[in-house]
């Protein structure tokens, strides 16, 4: 009767196999059954992507630019055996990389922490959080084999004709040469994603370049993160109560490695590829870690980092009852829902996505957890149930609350 309303609509993007059991789990043990829930409703299925030509996709992005919040379910990427099994017209491009384009955003992944999951540095105690900028550098490098003595040259011809030439090298024998770009606007929307997610997170940002070798090229990424930051961010930052710290990559990793945690460290697009598989496997979990993208405007897209755990899937489709852990999707769900209230100034909507993620944590530190954990976990006594079952422990103490 009396369920917590909300007003603006969640855009939510529902997904493929084992996940898109547990989104509906979720949504009709824990969220239904305390909010009237308003959503826009996209279903990013394969069979559906394919029935519309992947508009349906398109359509979700850009209810995300009109709403500023949306919550989505982990979906297949397309490959040559999907093709098959689910007989697609094409091989349709990655959901993610699609909604990415469109938001042009930065994705935060952030670990969940509970006593038991211990990180493998131990005097981490709090989450870090990676922000790795996806545009350019050697992703989208052009590169030559030199095969014997020549010169090889950077040349840039503005609009106007006019060049500029720097040689590379003279080379006396075989080699290799490559060149890569990024462009000041994308830079900028990096650098602003990066601090407006530090102001809701109320966290400090690291960054670091290789700026001292790298004098025009990783300079650059430096000199804009400090002009957005001197121009719009440092008061608030300081209103926050929160740091913006800049130093050298080689700097960031030591200090990373001997902190306690409780920051986001932005990384340039290589550092941040190699350094998230770090973080994940260090902080003990590929189901506990969450994952948000950010747009340069403020537009949230919450969901979980895992993929579709198709393994799990097709044991369910037998009749199994899966163990699948469906935590990092719940607090894809408060994530949204957090978002949406303070958005909205629904404080009761952002306090239930508070106290859900509380009895999500005290169900796990209590010892009662999915399969994956209880391979993982140190806790004395610890009970393996299913998902459902997990849920259903989840809602018995946000029942208390
Ligand atoms: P996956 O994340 O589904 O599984 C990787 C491994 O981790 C598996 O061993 C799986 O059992 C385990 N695992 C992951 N999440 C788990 C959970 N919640 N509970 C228990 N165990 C869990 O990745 P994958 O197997 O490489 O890919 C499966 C499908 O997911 C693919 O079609 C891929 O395209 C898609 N995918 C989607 C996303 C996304 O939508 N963001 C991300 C990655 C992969």
């Amino acid at each position: 009767a009396d369920k917590i309303q909300m007003k603006t609509p969640l855009v939510e993007m529902d997904g493929d196999e084992m996940t898109r059991i547990l989104w509906k789990m979720i949504k009709d043990i824990l969220i239904l059954p305390y909010v009237d829930l308003k959503t826009e409703y996209y279903d990013l299925g394969m069979k559906h992507r394919d029935d519309t030509d992947d508009q349906v996709t398109i359509d979700s992005a850009l209810a995300t630019k009109k709403y500023g919040v949306a919550v989505k379910c982990a979906t297949i990427t397309a490959n040559a055996a999907r093709v098959k099994e689910y007989n697609l017209k094409k091989m349709w491009a990655s959901p993610n990389g699609t909604i990415r384009a469109i938001l042009d955003g930065t994705v935060f992944r952030k670990p969940i922490m509970v006593k038991g999951i211990r990180p493998l540095i131990p005097t981490w105690e709090k989450p870090i959080t990676i922000a790795r900028h996806a545009y350019g550098d050697i992703y989208k490098n052009t590169e030559i084999r030199v095969e014997g003595p020549a010169k090889a040259e950077l040349v840039v011809t503005g609009a106007d004709g006019k060049e500029t030439r720097r040689t590379i090298m003279d080379f006396q024998d075989a080699g290799i040469v490559q060149g890569v770009y990024n462009t000041d606007k994308s830079i900028s929307n990096f650098a602003r994603s990066c601090f407006n997610y530090a102001l809701e997170q109320k966290e400090d940002l690291w960054f670091a370049t290789k700026d001292t070798v790298s004098k025009i090229y990783d300079h650059r990424f430096k000199d804009i993160f400090q002009a957005i930051y001197d121009a719009d961010y440092k008061e608030k930052f300081e209103a926050a109560g929160i740091e913006y710290f800049y130093t050298l990559i080689d700097d960031v990793v030591a200090r990373v490695v001997r902190s306690k945690g409780g920051m986001i460290w932005a990384c340039k697009n290589y550092d941040g590829d190699v350094m998230s598989d770090m973080m994940a496997t260090a902080f003990g979990s590929l189901a506990m870690m969450t994952s948000v993208l950010v747009s340069p405007d403020g537009c949230y897209e919450y969901e979980a980092a895992h993929g579709t755990v198709q393994r799990h899937y097709y044991r369910y489709l037998k009749g199994e009852k899966t163990s699948t852990n469906p935590v990092a999707t719940l607090f894809a769900w408060t994530g949204a829902l957090r978002k949406r209230g303070q958005l909205d100034g629904l404080t009761d909507l952002a306090d239930f996505a508070d106290r859900l993620e509380k009895a999500t944590i005290q169900t796990l530190e209590e010892g009662i957890m999915t399969g994956d954990l209880v391979a993982v976990s140190t806790l004395p006594d610890k009970k393996k149930v299913n998902s459902e079952e997990f849920l259903e422990a989840i809602r018995e103490r946000l029942e208390e609350r």
